[in-house]
């Protein structure tokens, strides 16, 4: 397996600290809001490539924190006359809701920054006993010149970050590309007791510590969306290779973002969409047959439009689906035949090369490809004369090849059962009006997908027909 690693800008082979099993810590939301797509697309991205290395056979531990201390949840609490607690469990429990909805798989552990308080102040300690952080009026700020690696997630020198970058100057840091990793308490903030008085982390910290705490010195993956590149990663490694001397992640994954009209969604723009309003018109399978359905370093340009026609391109996956379960019940043979061996046998090509194109780093563009390919090909020789068996097989595959990224889970049968039973009470509905031409067409729509209704003395059943 081959994942793109942005610390060394090239694509290498996937070698886990310890065989068969996968340490990873992916960047969480700050709980101060519902989540927008962009954040969701990150989340499913990371959600998938866990999924897909499980399905290879890895034991994962998957840690995603919530920052639930900063300026932000300080004035969104402020705003709403709650505490920083209270609107972080807020938004904690409304993101479970939507990462469920998401089929987002509920992580290993969800560590919240004001839990570890304790560890980051011994965090921030070992920082300053190795000469590596200093204080000032309470605050603590991180020497960047004092460590050595300094720039090397994006590939730039100290001097460089600091002609690119536009940061205040503020006169108590010794050098201005410093950052906090520990500031003292503002009038009305939530704070607590420290050896430099009362504070908080900052926010680079809080990553490095669960980190460490959870998963060890040295881990497998470490990722987020592509924003978090700079400062913030870059950050966390300065800390932890200062504190442990070792090297923090072997591997750093990025997604790219989700933008609108070309600039990044994001709340501070304004040009979001929540997953919660998204989720009320499309089901997770559209949602994240779009977020998947290109590689995931390329940037998404959203459109409902866009989310339409991945809504249209999974339905046509599901009529496959939806076809053998139908025809599981319905055909004559039980038990699969010698030919019928031989074509499942065939039909293996398709996991292989599914598992090639997410091989490497997890194309999940060509692996859908390759899920349209497969079900092109059970179309045209499953039908109503192979064995339930058979019917049955092809459909595992789909299945199982789906569920490494998390679509085509749902179950169609009772999806279609109960769509029926509503037009079929849609149609009783017209009658009574005596809507007759409502109803008729009601009926003709059904016949004309091969599906009969039958008037019955126990009410109006229905069967499809080949
Ligand atoms: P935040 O709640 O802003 O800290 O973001 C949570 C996660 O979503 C982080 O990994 C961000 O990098 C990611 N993220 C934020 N905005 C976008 C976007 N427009 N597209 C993709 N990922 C994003
Ligand atoms: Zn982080």
């Amino acid at each position: 397996m081959r994942v793109y690693n942005t610390l060394t800008r090239q694509k290498e082979e996937f070698i886990p600290i310890i065989p068969g099993e996968v340490k990873m810590y992916v960047c969480g939301p700050t709980v101060y809001n519902f989540f927008h797509i962009g954040n969701g697309r990150t989340f499913i991205v990371f959600d998938t490539i866990r999924r897909y290395l499980e399905y290879r056979g890895y034991r994962v531990r998957f840690i995603q924190n919530f920052t639930d201390i900063d300026d932000k949840m300080i004035n969104k609490a402020n705003d709403e006359g709650i505490t920083v607690k209270e609107l972080g469990d807020k938004y904690i429990k409304e993101y479970y809701q939507d990462a469920d909805a998401l089929r987002i798989e509920r992580a290993t552990v969800n560590p919240r920054a004001t839990e570890y308080i304790e560890d980051i102040i011994k965090f921030v300690e070992q920082l300053i006993e190795a000469g590596f952080a200093y204080e000032v009026d309470g605050d603590v700020y991180y020497s960047t010149k004092r460590f050595d690696g300094y720039g090397k997630l994006v590939g730039q020198n100290l001097e460089d970050l600091q002609t690119g970058a536009r940061i205040s100057v503020d006169e108590r840091k010794k050098d201005p590309m410093d950052f906090a990793v520990w500031k003292a308490q503002k009038p009305g903030e939530p704070a607590w007791d420290s050896p430099w008085g009362l504070g908080r982390p900052g926010w680079h910290i809080e990553c490095s510590c669960m980190a460490k705490k959870l998963l060890g010195d040295t881990i497998d993956i470490h990722a987020g969306g592509m924003d978090l590149r700079f400062p913030h990663h870059e950050n966390e490694i300065a800390q932890s290779e200062a504190v442990t001397g070792k090297p923090f992640a072997n591997y750093w994954l990025h997604a790219a973002f989700v933008n609108v009209d070309n600039k990044k969604m994001s709340k501070s723009l304004n040009n979001f969409f929540t997953a919660r309003e998204i989720l009320e018109e499309y089901d997770a399978d559209a949602i994240r047959f779009l977020m998947l359905s290109g590689h995931y370093r390329i940037q998404i340009n959203f459109t409902k439009e866009l989310l339409d026609s991945a809504k249209s391109s999974i339905e046509r996956l599901y009529n496959c689906i939806n076809n053998l379960e139908n025809l599981t019940n319905e055909v004559k043979k039980k038990t699969i035949e010698e030919d019928e061996l031989n074509y499942l046998r065939s039909l293996d090509k398709y996991r292989d090369k599914f598992i090639e194109k997410m091989d490497d780093d997890f194309n999940t563009a060509d692996a859908i490809s390759v899920l349209f390919d497969l079900t092109r090909d059970i179309n045209n020789n499953v039908d109503i004369n192979s064995s339930a068996e058979l019917c049955k097989k092809s459909n595992e595959l789909i299945r199982e090849l789906g569920k490494s990224l998390g679509i085509l889970q749902s179950q169609m049968r009772k999806d279609l059962e109960s769509e029926i039973q509503e037009l079929i009470e849609q149609r009783q509905q017209a009658r009574k009006n005596k809507d007759f031409a409502l109803a008729d067409k009601i009926r003709d729509d059904l016949k004309s997908r091969n599906i009969i209704l039958e008037d019955t003395p126990q009410g109006v059943r229905w069967k499809k027909i080949d």
